[in-house]
């Protein structure tokens, strides 16, 4: 059995929690089309250097999630670092609806 460190059982214990607070954020929907949210995403790829940090996750769907690493994910992570913008200035919820409105405004 391979034993788990401290330091990383404390690290998946905070990633725990960030979770819960990222779903909570997006009321537990994906934040690109709204339909139940079942993974959390890296916005910024933790190969990429990327933190669990709140700002750094967004909930999404299962389709979403890959096409957030398909052919279009630099794409897929603009429209994400945008809505990241927005979730420190607090209302998460409208304007992440504004952003994937696919052109209408
Ligand atoms: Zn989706
Ligand atoms: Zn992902």
């Amino acid at each position: 059995m391979k034993k788990v460190s401290d330091k990383q059982r404390q690290k998946n214990k905070e990633y725990a929690r960030t979770r819960k607070l990222a779903y909570e954020r997006d009321d537990g929907m994906c934040v690109l089309c709204g339909a139940l949210a079942t993974e959390t995403h890296h916005i910024i790829f933790r190969s990429h250097g990327g933190t669990n940090d709140l700002k750094n996750l967004a909930c999404l769907c299962r389709h979403c999630h890959e096409l957030a690493h398909g052919v279009d994910a630099k794409k897929v992570r603009e429209v994400l670092m945008e809505m990241t913008d927005r979730y420190e200035e607090g209302c998460v919820r409208c304007s992440v609806r504004r952003g994937i409105d696919h052109g209408r405004t």
